[in-house]
């Protein structure tokens, strides 16, 4: 049971959505959105978050748009990861989402929701950060479209929600691997979580787990293709290029991570030897 009392609005537009936003806000209330309303509920019960007021995003058709529109698919903040994976309409996207939960709860987890989650996995994006995926943000000052790395590390403004993601056709069946090691079980938290992509003879790749927010970066592609260093050499070299410091936790320590993902990343070089 959640151990406070709010109001709920589900609108059926944008405009609907910001204008119950402010006329709660200028109240003094505290408001938030909710799409999947799986985290929100979790932290709501367990004390680590209050609101009187939330907006549930799911009766919004930018929200549920899950379409291919000319050379671009269009994915709404409030599809669902089952729905991703049932459509299968971007394969890397599908088996990341189908790594993150278990099945009941991806009916209701949404890709906005993961996204904007304030865990900080965030599993789903990483298809979208080596894509060069764009995500539409609406607030009161009208919306704003930026690069989806931008959502992996700051938050959004107050009183702005994600409508949806967008991403070139020319992405979604390129080769990839999904590599994702946890603690125990299948279902779980990502000790490293780690999407790839093959395009053009180079490879791209994101990360998720081993640092505060999933993140790319370009100095540690920038090594993985520099076919100049020797194989045996090319991870060590791409591990000691990771932006900040590994993340130490309950989950792993940080020279386990580093050792994972070192497995990781000899695996996908194993793999795809002789594709570049
Ligand atoms: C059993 C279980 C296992 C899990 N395992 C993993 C895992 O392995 N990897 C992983 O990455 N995650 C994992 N998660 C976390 C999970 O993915 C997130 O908590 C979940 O994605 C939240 O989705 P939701 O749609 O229910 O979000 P909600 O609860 O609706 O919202 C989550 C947050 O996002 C905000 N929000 C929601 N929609 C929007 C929007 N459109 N615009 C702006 N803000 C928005 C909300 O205000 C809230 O702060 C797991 C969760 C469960 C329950």
């Amino acid at each position: 049971m959640i151990p406070f009392n709010f109001d709920y609005f589900k609108p059926e537009t944008t405009e609907e959505a910001l204008k119950i936003y402010s006329s709660e806000w200028k109240l003094g209330k505290k408001v938030i959105y909710l799409s999947g309303g799986t985290e929100v509920i979790t932290f709501a019960r367990g004390g680590k978050m209050t609101f009187d007021t939330v907006i549930d995003l799911k009766g919004i058709p930018e929200c549920n748009m899950l379409e291919m529109q000319g050379e671009e698919l269009v994915i709404g903040a409030a599809v669902t990861l089952n729905r991703l994976i049932e459509t299968n309409l971007f394969p890397l996207l599908s088996k990341t989402a189908r790594t993150i939960a278990d099945h009941t709860s991806r009916n209701k987890i949404t890709i906005g929701g993961n996204l904007m989650s304030k865990l900080g996995y965030r599993e789903g994006i990483l298809p979208f950060l080596i894509t060069d995926a764009v995500a539409s943000v609406i607030g009161h000052e009208g919306t704003v479209v930026m690069p989806v790395e931008k959502l992996a590390a700051a938050e959004l403004a107050d009183g702005q929600f994600l409508t949806h993601i967008k991403l070139s056709a020319s992405n979604l069946d390129l080769p990839f691997i999904h590599s994702k090691r946890t603690r125990s079980s299948k279902v779980g938290y990502p000790i490293v979580s780690l999407a790839a992509m093959s395009k053009e003879g180079r490879i791209r790749i994101a990360f998720s787990g081993i640092h505060e927010h999933p993140f790319r970066s370009a100095v540690v592609e920038g090594v993985l293709n520099d076919t100049a260093i020797e194989d045996e050499q090319r991870v060590d070299k791409a591990i000691a290029k990771l932006p900040t410091d590994i993340t130490d936790d309950f989950i792993a320590s940080k020279h386990f991570r580093r050792f994972i993902l070192n497995k990781l990343l000899s695996e996908m070089n194993t793999e795809w030897e002789g594709n570049r």
